[in-house]
Formats: C-alpha cells, sequence, structure tokens
C-alpha cells in the first residue's frame, strides 16, 4: 500500500501568508477539498509565514497538528510577498509545484486544470485573469496599464495579466532556484526560464476576507522591480531626453542670436527661470532613473540571503528545525 503512495507524483502548494488569520481556515478546506480530487498525485502544502502579527503562524501551527502534508516555513520578518513565493519553492519537493495566495481570490479549483496542462508536458501553466472582481478600478486600470507598458518595453515575453498563480515542473523549478537576484520579480524570472509556458484563464474572485497587503506603496516598488530587473530601457530614455533637451537648447540659442542681431533687448528673466527649471527637472529625473539601478546594483552586491527562517515545521521529513543551527552555507535562501 506505502509502495503505491511512494510511487505516486506530488504535488506541492505554495501559499504566502502576510497577517491572513481570517481566510486560513476557509482557504484549507477549499484547497483540502480540491486536492482530495486528485487520485493520482500526493500532494503537500507549504505555507510560508512572512512575518505574520496577528497569529496566522499560530493557526498554520493548529493546521499541521490535524495534517502531516503541511509545512510551515516561518520567516525571522516581514520579507515581502514575492520572496515568501521563493522561499515556498526552494522549500518544495513535489514534482510540479503551484503558487497561490491564501486570500482565494485565486481559485484552487483551477488547479485541477494546470495539473491537465502539465500532465500533456507543459513546464509552466500560469492563471491569466479575465475579470478581477472586487478590486477597485483603480488597481484594475493600473494593473492593465502595468502589464501593457512592461510588455512594450522588456524584451522577454512576460504575459499580459497573469499573477503569481501558476504550476511549474521540476525542471522549471530547478532552474527558479539558480535565480537568486534580490529585487524579485517573480513572474517574469519564471519567464525568462523558458521551457514550454501556456496559459489557462480563470475568473479572479474577491479577497475571500481581510484587507490587500499590497497597498500602493508596495506596489509602486514592485512596478518598479518589475521594469529595472527586466529592462534598461529607463536609462537609454534618460539618455534620449538629454539629447532631445539639448536638440531644444540649440535651437533656442539660434533663435537669441537672431534676436540679437535684429536688435530686440532682452527681457528675457522668465525665459531663463522657465529653461533653467524644465532642464533641472530633467536632470533629476535623469539622476533618479540612474539612482534606481544604482541602489538595485548595491542591493544585489551585498550579497544577502534572500530571507531568514526562524523555524520550519515539516513532519514528513521529520523536521521541526531553526536553520540557524547549521552552518552557514546550507541556510536555506543562501
Ligand atoms: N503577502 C505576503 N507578504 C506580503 C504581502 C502579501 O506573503 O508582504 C501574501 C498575502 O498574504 C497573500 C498574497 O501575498 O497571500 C497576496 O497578497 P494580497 O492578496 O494582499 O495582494 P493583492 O491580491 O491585493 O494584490
Ligand atoms: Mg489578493
Amino acid at each position: 500500500m506505502n509502495d503505491s503512495i511512494e510511487n505516486k507524483k506530488k504535488l506541492s502548494i505554495v501559499v504566502p501568508v502576510f497577517n491572513e488569520i481570517e481566510v486560513l481556515d476557509t482557504f484549507y478546506v477549499r484547497v483540502k477539498k480540491m486536492v482530495e480530487t486528485l487520485n493520482s498525485l500526493s500532494y503537500e502544502i507549504v505555507f510560508v509565514d512572512d512575518g505574520s502579527e496577528d497569529g496566522s503562524y499560530q493557526k498554520l501551527m493548529d493546521l499541521a497538528d490535524m495534517d502531516d502534508n503541511i509545512k510551515i516555513i516561518k520567516f525571522s520578518r516581514n520579507f515581502g510577498h514575492q520572496v515568501a513565493i521563493t522561499a515556498g519553492i526552494d522549500n518544495a519537493n513535489g514534482d510540479a509545484v503551484v503558487v497561490i495566495d491564501a486570500d482565494l481570490q485565486d481559485p484552487p479549483e483551477v488547479i485541477t486544470r494546470f495539473i491537465e496542462k502539465w500532465e500533456e508536458g507543459y513546464d509552466v501553466v500560469y492563471g491569466t485573469r479575465n475579470s478581477r472582481k472586487g478590486e477597485s478600478k483603480m488597481k484594475r486600470l493600473t494593473a492593465a496599464l502595468f502589464y501593457r507598458l512592461l510588455k512594450t518595453i522588456i524584451k522577454i515575453d512576460i504575459p499580459v495579466d497573469v499573477g503569481d498563480f501558476r504550476l511549474m515542473s521540476k525542471r522549471a523549478v530547478i532552474y527558479f532556484r539558480e535565480l537568486r537576484e534580490r529585487d524579485r520579480f517573480v513572474r517574469g524570472l519564471v519567464s525568462w526560464i523558458g521551457f514550454k509556458q501556456i496559459g489557462v484563464t480563470y475568473e479572479r474572485e474577491e479577497r475571500c476576507a481581510g484587507e490587500t497587503k499590497y497597498p500602493y506603496t508596495k506596489m509602486i516598488q514592485f512596478a518598479l522591480d518589475g521594469i529595472t530587473s527586466f529592462s534598461s530601457l529607463p536609462l537609454k530614455l534618460a539618455t534620449w531626453l538629454g539629447y532631445f533637451t539639448s536638440f531644444l537648447a540649440f535651437l533656442y540659442l539660434g533663435s537669441v542670436f537672431i534676436q540679437k542681431a535684429l536688435g530686440y533687448t532682452v527681457h528675457g528673466w522668465a525665459t531663463i527661470m522657465v529653461g533653467m527649471l524644465f532642464i533641472g527637472g530633467i536632470q533629476l529625473i535623469c539622476l533618479g532613473i540612474v539612482g534606481e539601478y544604482i541602489g538595485r546594483i548595491s542591493n544585489e552586491i551585498k550579497q544577502r540571503p534572500l530571507y531568514i527562517i526562524e523555524e520550519i515545521r515539516d513532519v514528513e521529513n521529520n523536521k521541526n528545525e531553526n536553520p540557524a543551527d547549521k552552518p552557514v552555507s546550507s541556510w536555506p535562501g543562501q
């Protein structure tokens, strides 16, 4: 009997959790119902507690007491959604790994359709949202604009309207783990890997409880990470802007000479001010763009681990440990 379990392929479901106590029970029940229909697969659910402060961790421990298929990774503090996903993927040992948010905006039932595609031989199956219920107009609009902007300026093909809800095959996961850059834009990294990728459309539902953990400040940071990690176009834009303003300045110089030759007296104060402010503004923008990239370079050369795990709970492999007891080189996230 045990043998047949050993031979089954395994699905890992990775769930980033940040202050989600209101949704965890409902989430668990829905996911459990879905996985029980997967007769040909065994499964594990890898929850990554991203420094929650609302008792989510205790709730997860209670769930894990009842269900040996649950693994928990507890971060030492909040490291952010993208890093939490990465830690989950690093620690998942399934033949396929699915990433899903805890708030049930991405319906777990869609995973069965992901699996069908995976069984057909696809390495990455991502969910494409065809509606975004319960999200503000502003969020929908900014998201739509961002995805389209990104698509036009970067070279690799990141699909439009796709979040992090996706399935990855074992080999996609193995290569994903090699990508350790600090400012992470996971969906871009997964596209970058290549192999056979396909989308499955689904309806994005409303968050089942609680509030979004992505305020606008975090969203802007995320959008910047997406653009700067996959494109140097903004840097080129700065140069073009420089050329353009110098060109305008030369034109204006011509007109100044003509005015002088024709003997007009120059009143000039307003013009000088406007020109100065305009050029000053452009210089600051360009400096800012350069700064964004330099900031990322300095982040990268510090070579810090991506995250710090305070505790791992893994009943199946009999692990209940503190990674800090082990040598640094073997720490997860290294
Ligand atoms: N999340 C996280 N760390 C964070 C922010 C969010 O692990 O710093 C998790 C959160 O618990 C949820 C998922 O990431 O499972 C997506 O967050 P949310 O639903 O708040 O984002 P939205 O869907 O509103 O963009
Ligand atoms: Mg959400």
